[in-house]
């Protein structure tokens, strides 16, 4: 007998085919990734690769770059050498610039059907040149550039439309032997985006990247990819994602991997289990959540950190945490794995947790508990 087992997934990962992006793994049992974009002009080889760093630091897996002109193609090359994670060339329009990423070796090329023009005519030409370097395709429909034909024929960007773009394309290749394909079909409405990507689950096993395109600024973009990432990556539906919001990259990717860690998808870092507060409080929660998180900001163990304002759920909640603090009386009861350890006046409250928190995550890390 004993205790049910607490389930910690939501459900099974759909099965994909597993591609190569660089030296990330996309699909199959691989982790789901994150990914982001730059928005440095390209060509400004300096201020790219600086910011692909600053990317790469916050967590970012796979990092896309534009590629719109023949400036940002000759730059191609040095950026996807010198970048510490694999490199894809975002290209629209000018078939000749996905020769030009697939010889400057970037990891793959994402290319958007209903953008290029005479596509259909030169797949072949890129099946066998990517084909033969080993480089694998995005194709990236997005409901604001759906193929004309398509448009003409469903009225609108629906789910079946962005599908049918992106199979028709994906068949495209298939007719060349080429299958190093990944998909995403984008929308900026998470009802279409969600709906659009289950028939394409349903219909195809290539790996899929998720992303809700123009998903606003960062609170709105934070809110509608939390919510159509979530409903998909509860169903086991999603490889890699890309958040996309009005805010500089590096938030997309914190976005990103706290949506990844609040669905057991990757090993949570940090957690703050704060109380929102009510009139039982005894003592200013906001403040002291806030100076807790910024105190062990940048920490990469697991440790579950509970801030309550009272005793009433506190003593509860702290105790199921590695560390916790539940206040009343102008004093704070600390609680380490469940124990009291001691009770300290609330001015030393912030201070005595980030210590205990260090001491924690000394001997996590020391038992190899790091993320
Ligand atoms: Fe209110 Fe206490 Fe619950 Fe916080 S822990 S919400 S202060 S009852």
């Amino acid at each position: 007998l004993g205790m049910p087992a607490v389930p910690t997934k939501l459900a099974d990962r759909r099965v994909s085919r597993q591609i190569q992006v660089g030296s990330v793994a996309v699909g199959g049992d691989a982790p789901v990734s994150v990914q982001s974009m730059t928005t440095t002009r390209t060509s400004d080889i300096g201020a790219t690769l600086q910011q692909i760093a600053e990317l790469t630091a916050s967590g970012c897996q796979i990092v896309r770059v534009a590629c719109p002109t023949q400036d940002d193609a000759d730059a191609l090359s040095t950026i996807a050498r010198k970048s510490q994670i694999p490199v894809i060339a975002d290209i629209h329009f000018q078939p000749k610039y996905v020769f030009a990423a697939i010889d400057a070796g970037c990891a793959a090329v994402r290319v958007n059907p209903g953008n290029i023009k005479q596509f259909d005519d030169k797949v072949k030409e890129i099946a066998r040149a990517a084909g033969d370097a080993g480089t694998p395709i995005r194709i990236g429909v997005n409901a604001g550039s759906l193929d004309a034909r398509l448009l003409q024929k469903y009225g609108k960007a629906t789910p079946e439309a962005l599908v049918e773009s992106a199979l028709w394309e994906a068949s495209l290749f298939e007719e060349h032997g080429f299958r190093d394909i990944k998909i995403s079909v984008k929308h900026n409405d998470p009802v279409v985006m969600v709906n659009a990507y289950r028939q394409l689950a349903a219909q195809c096993d290539y790996p899929l990247h998720l992303g809700v395109t123009e998903a606003g600024p960062a609170f709105q973009g934070t809110i509608k990819s939390a919510v159509a990432f979530g409903a998909l990556l509860s169903e086991g539906i999603g490889d890699t994602i890309r958040v996309s919001l009005s805010a500089p990259p590096a938030e997309e990717v914190k976005v990103g991997l706290q949506i990844l860690e609040s669905l057991n998808l990757k090993q949570r870092r940090l957690e703050i289990v704060s109380c929102p507060s009510c009139g039982r409080a005894q003592v200013d929660v906001y403040k002291l959540a806030d100076q807790v998180s910024a105190g062990l900001e940048g920490m990469e163990v697991p440790l579950r950190v509970a801030v309550m304002g009272c005793v009433v759920n506190g003593p509860g909640e702290a105790r199921e945490a590695d560390l916790g603090v539940a206040s009343g009386n102008g004093k704070g009861q600390i609680f380490v794995k469940g124990e009291v350890i001691k009770t300290v006046p609330e001015s030393k409250i912030v201070e005595t947790l980030i210590e205990e928190a260090l001491k924690i995550a000394e001997q996590m890390e020391k038992d190899g508990v790091a993320s």
